[in-house]
């Protein structure tokens, strides 16, 4: 009989792999355990759920019990791993030792905040990067029972497309990070600025090319203060500042990981026998994409490797699409930094083109109508992982 199967981490990655392993494998032991309430959601629909007003629950689309009941296996929710034990092949949890036949880390990735928040501000500064995230600052907006001022520092995907949700739900929304236009790491500056203008078309202050000095207590409000001394008040902070794969437990138990993730080769494969990584938390073989389709992908390989068939993964030129509706944003960021951007279009109808020293296309980006050529320069590019 094939050894229990331990998955830490009830994302997309792991309720994603168990059910691909289903498709393939009724009889194993499989536990489940992650440190959130287990929810099986979609994430990419947080950032689309205050423009519709969805309450939280409607994003939920099954209970952890339903997933332990739907995918035959244990789901233990709100259990953190402190320590992983490779020698003894057991997880830790608190004075609990659990020992697992083969370990798979689905761990995700943990907001990046690079400034101090002070406690009296507690309450009124977000993170949203889960269902229980996604909780607390909707019951925060339920509080103030009228439209709210939030300000948004990082103006990255997660940033940009809760700002575009939030303007579209009613809020009055100020946008801070200290590039000089919005999705600096998925466009070239023309494009990222073809958004801005869209973004304060529809109402938006955008306060660019300003890093954020601190946020103080102002009376009832927030101050937020940049480094030129100019401030914006608001009731609400989110913190957009980027995600980092949460290594920790990986790093102390000696596997090799390093601030792009745990590495794993192209079966999903760390660095000790019997353990894998997939999602937000693995490099693999050298990219992190932290997005949706690539951990799919993994998720499919993954579960061949686990009934004894090695799957080596493999990521197509898949690009990122934005959930930006006030301007539509498709891009696919390029792996290496290109000779030139070559930026063709009218208005805010763009397209860029990063091209190598011979003319060959390695990324592109467009906005709004020119997005609908997003399949044709796909099948062009090269894929993120071939
Ligand atoms: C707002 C937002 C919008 C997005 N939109 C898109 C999009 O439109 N398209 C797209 O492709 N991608 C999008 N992404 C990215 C995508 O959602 C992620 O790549 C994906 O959800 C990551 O899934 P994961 O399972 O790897 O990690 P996570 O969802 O972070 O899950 C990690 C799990 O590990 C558990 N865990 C962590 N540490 C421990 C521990 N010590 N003990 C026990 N459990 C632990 C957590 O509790 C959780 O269950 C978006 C991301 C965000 C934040």
């Amino acid at each position: 009989m094939t050894a229990p199967l331990t998955i830490v981490g009830t994302g997309m990655a792991g309720i994603g792999l168990l059910r691909q392993l289903r498709a393939l494998d009724v009889e194993r032991p499989v536990t489940l355990i992650t440190g959130d309430s287990g929810d099986d959601y979609a994430k990419p629909l947080l950032s689309t759920g205050f423009a519709k007003r969805l309450p939280p629950e409607r994003l939920a689309a099954r209970s952890a019990l339903e997933v332990a009941d739907q995918l035959g296996a244990v789901v233990r929710t709100h259990t953190r791993i402190d320590a992983i034990d490779p020698a003894t092949r057991t997880l830790h949890i608190g004075e609990e030792r659990l020992s697992f036949g083969e370990l798979v880390l689905a761990t995700g990735a943990a907001p990046a905040v690079p400034f101090a928040i002070p406690d009296t501000l507690a309450g009124r500064v977000f993170t949203i990067n889960d269902l229980d995230d996604y909780r607390a600052f909707h019951a925060a907006l339920d509080g103030l029972g009228r439209p709210a001022r939030v300000a948004i520092i990082g103006a990255g995907l997660v940033g940009c497309e809760f700002a575009n949700d939030l303007s579209a739900g009613g809020h009055r929304v100020s946008l801070a990070a200290p590039e000089d236009a919005p999705l600096p790491r998925l466009l070239p500056e023309p494009l990222g600025h073809a958004l801005g203008e869209a973004f304060a078309e529809a109402g938006m202050e955008l306060h660019l090319g300003r890093g954020l000095a601190r946020l103080e207590e102002a009376g009832s409000d927030i101050g937020v203060v940049l480094e030129d001394h100019s401030a914006i008040e608001a009731d609400l902070v989110l913190v957009a500042t980027g995600l980092r794969p949460r290594i920790e437990l990986a790093q102390t138990a000696g596997l090799d990981a390093g601030p792009a993730g745990v590495q794993v080769d192209r079966c999903l494969a760390t660095s000790v026998p019997g353990i894998y990584a997939l999602g937000d938390v693995a490099c693999v073989d050298g990219v992190n994409a932290m997005y949706v389709q690539p951990l799919q992908a993994s998720a499919k390989a993954l579960a061949r490797t686990l009934i004894g068939t090695p799957t080596p993964v493999q990521y197509g030129a898949w690009p990122v699409l934005v959930k930006t509706a006030l301007l539509p944003v498709v891009a696919l960021p390029p792996l290496r930094t290109p000779a030139r951007w070559r930026i063709e279009g009218e208005g805010r109808d763009l397209a860029a083109y990063a091209e190598d020293e011979d003319e060959r296309l390695i990324g592109f980006a467009l906005t709004g109508g020119c997005v609908r050529r997003k399949v044709e320069l796909a099948r062009a590019a090269p894929p993120l992982l071939g």
